[in-house]
């Protein structure tokens, strides 16, 4: 018999685990691969979860797909929304999935959502990136007001770690720190605006002050012109 521990509250790091276990199935789902929910289940509750019944890690599970679905996020399909989920356990469950490095195909989706670009982009840089990511060729524009292109949030990850902390321009060290990472602006050398690609090819990390000069000074195609001597991957286009 189970003990019954299913209607104590939670631990951050017992949903931590759920989620963490939720996204890695949601991953291996999405790239084709078969899952075994109940293997799943029986896992968490040898470790992380030991103490909880099968049930009550099922309805966490269900609870989780609640959450992505609010957040306009991919679930399980074989967890169905659970109706209520408590307004504590769906905060812990967003806390959870903002902290979780495990990455899903969603993960890399192109976006022309700024914050949407940036928070999958710091989270595909926390882990080092093997291969240089192909990128967009022509990058299309949003309908939207805000007529964003759509860019690769692995492509600007990556050239953040080409940049290793320190401006591609000037060469200095990223003035500050944001979420623990140097901060550098992911700039396109030839602009989307004139059909430049979000590749690694057309892209470099700068430092604000380096990228308000690609933008605004008076050399500003001296400078960029020079941005080519300095970083080796970048290609005319
Ligand atoms: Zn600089
Ligand atoms: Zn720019």
């Amino acid at each position: 018999m189970d003990t019954e521990k299913s209607n104590s509250d939670w631990s951050d790091v017992e949903i931590q685990a759920a989620v963490d276990a939720y996204l890695s199935m949601l991953s291996r789902e999405q790239n084709g691969q078969a899952i075994n929910k109940a293997h799943e289940n029986r896992v968490l509750r040898e470790g992380a979860l030991a103490g909880r019944t099968k049930g009550s890690v099922e309805f966490r599970m269900q609870n989780i797909s609640t959450v992505l679905v609010e957040l306009e996020r991919d679930r399980i399909e074989g967890y169905k929304p659970a109706q209520n989920v408590g307004a504590n356990v769906a905060r812990s469950i967003r806390a959870a999935l903002n902290a979780s490095s495990t990455l899903t195909p969603e993960d890399f989706a192109p976006t022309a959502d700024d914050a949407t670009l940036e928070q999958r982009a710091a989270k595909i840089e926390r882990q080092p990136i093997k291969d240089e990511p192909k990128g967009i060729e022509r990058p299309e524009q949003t309908q939207s007001s805000g007529k964003s292109y759509v860019r690769d949030p692995e492509v600007r990850a990556w050239v953040r770690q080409q940049a290793n902390g320190r401006c591609e321009g000037c060469g200095g060290l990223a003035p500050f720190e944001k979420d623990g990472r140097p901060f550098l602006e992911v700039h396109h050398v030839k602009h989307l605006a004139q059909e430049g690609s979000d590749r690694p090819s057309n892209a470099v990390a700068l430092c604000p002050n380096c990228h308000r000069r690609c933008h605004h000074s008076s050399d500003r195609d001296e400078f960029t012109a020079s941005l080519f001597q300095k970083v080796e991957r970048l290609k005319f286009e």
